[in-house]
């Protein structure tokens, strides 16, 4: 999605604004958070919209995090049940 700064929300037709969001990645047992990601937020019915290059950006990061915390969690015992918690900022 190609989203610039004319970019008008699909939904209501109200002119996005910059902002940033969060966004909730559940991978197996393991739940992360990305917190500020840049996104293009209707400020009218809350529609949130991320650029094509920023997803694949913030996936790359998801990737990378997941794969440290498996070599990592190797040395430590955690209960199975238990989701991992990770929260990373973009
Ligand atoms: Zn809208």
């Amino acid at each position: 999605m190609n989203v610039n700064a004319s970019f008008k929300c699909p939904e209501c037709g109200q002119q996005v604004e910059d902002g940033v969001i969060e966004m909730i990645f559940e991978l197996h047992d393991t739940h992360v958070t990305v917190s500020n990601v840049p996104a293009k937020v209707c400020p009218n019915c809350g529609q949130e919209f991320i650029d094509g290059y920023v997803a694949e950006n913030v996936n790359r990061l998801v990737d990378r995090v997941i794969e440290d915390v498996d070599s990592y969690a190797k040395k430590v015992v955690r209960l199975p049940s238990t989701p991992r918690q990770i929260a990373i900022t973009a």
